[in-house]
């Protein structure tokens, strides 16, 4: 007798859109030796993994202080706050962004001005940054969309001559650099998540600042702990936002790893480059004044949907970020923006393809073939 349920049985996930097993697998030994150290210590929050963990990043990145929090959410609030952003204040970002750059600003009481992207690296540049300053505006907070930085020589030169305070949520470009810097050391504050899936993932939620500004770091490290330095002295209304020591401990084992994963990233770019080249599609542009690490693969398709289905189809993971830009959504409607056709045009062709370091030039040609069968039919 045939086994008839194989026919219908759903075929496997043959590519899965991040596989966080081949990060773990080779530091199981490691990963699981740090976790027990911090449970026999019995000390779970800010603790010597967290202060480890915030020198070892801040020498990374190449900055004075690093702050870790409890999400990349976080680190943008208490950044804005820390930066006494607030009620009357304007703040400069991209429409093309998870919705937590706006919520982050909105959380303050400020108010997000969007200016459209540039159609070759879907970032936000100078110009049109320039041109949405007003009397109201206190800063700009750009995003390093997918893990290519922005234009950031020239988007902290303007703020610099126009007296703005430059924020940048980096919470897709850990590692990456724009003229041998790396993002996030451009400003005032540089704010990273560890969401699982990011370039740097912890095992769960978590966030960081880096800042030059010792000021600047005290405050923040008082922000996250309700309001509070010294023990029992409330000096402001702060929050409980605090990077715990088991993330720190397998964060800190990670970030050993990043470049290395990054890397891998950057080549399996390359490997879709050579398999999707002469297709209708749009393949990710690299600004050569910077390194896109590849957060995110991301075409556009005039066939998105179709696409999405087929890869569907064939037990292959896609993603779509983002459908509707910050500008569009519901819950920012009152923000009173304009249109802006590039960002739209983006998010109703953007298709994020499967990308992890580990990824093989097999599963990259099984995305391939199959983008291939529906384009050329
Ligand atoms: C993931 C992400 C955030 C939020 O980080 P969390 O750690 O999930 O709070 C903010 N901005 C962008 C661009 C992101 O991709």
């Amino acid at each position: 007798m045939p086994d008839r349920r194989a026919d219908s049985a759903p075929a496997p996930m043959a590519v899965p859109m991040v596989d966080v097993s081949l990060q773990n697998d080779p530091l199981r030994q490691e990963i699981a030796a740090a976790l027990m150290a911090v449970i026999d210590s019995g000390q779970y929050i800010l603790g010597p993994n967290v202060t480890a963990f915030e020198r070892e990043a801040a020498a990374y990145l190449g900055v004075e202080e690093a702050v870790a929090l409890a999400s990349g959410t976080d680190a943008l609030h208490l950044a804005l706050l820390a930066a006494d952003i607030g009620p009357g204040d304007e703040v400069i970002t991209t429409p093309f962004s998870f919705i937590a750059t706006a919520n982050a600003i909105r959380y303050t009481g400020a108010r997000p001005v969007f200016v459209d992207i540039d159609p070759a690296t879907y970032n936000i540049g100078a110009d049109a940054i320039a041109a949405a300053i007003t009397p109201a505006t206190r800063a700009v907070l750009p995003v390093h969309l997918y893990g290519q930085p922005a234009a950031m020589q020239e988007i902290a030169a303007l703020c610099a001559h126009r007296g703005l305070l430059l924020i940048e949520d980096c919470a897709q470009s850990f590692g990456a650099r724009r003229g041998g810097r790396m993002s996030g050391t451009f400003g005032l504050a540089g704010c990273f998540s560890f969401y699982p899936s990011k370039n740097l993932g912890g095992v769960g939620d978590g966030g960081l600042v880096a800042t030059s500004s010792a000021a600047f770091a005290a405050h923040l490290r008082r922000l996250r702990n309700h309001g509070s330095e010294r023990p029992g002295i409330h000096e402001e209304t702060g929050f409980n936002s605090r990077l715990d020591e088991l993330q720190a401990a397998v964060l800190r084992i990670k970030l050993r790893r990043v470049d290395a994963w990054n890397e891998a990233r950057r080549s399996a770019a390359r490997e879709y480059g050579r398999r999707l080249a002469g297709l209708p599609l749009s393949l990710p542009q690299e600004d050569p004044a910077g390194t896109h690490i590849y957060h995110q693969y991301t075409v556009l398709c005039a066939d998105r949907d179709r696409v999405l289905a087929a890869l569907a189809e064939n037990g292959i993971a896609a993603a779509v970020h983002y459908r509707l830009p910050l500008h569009c959504q519901p819950v920012l409607a009152g923000c009173g923006a304009a249109a802006m056709p590039v960002a739209e045009r983006v998010a109703a062709h953007c298709l994020c393809l499967p990308m992890y370091p580990g990824i093989t030039a097999a599963q990259i040609e099984r995305v391939a073939a199959v983008i291939r069968g529906v384009l050329s039919s």
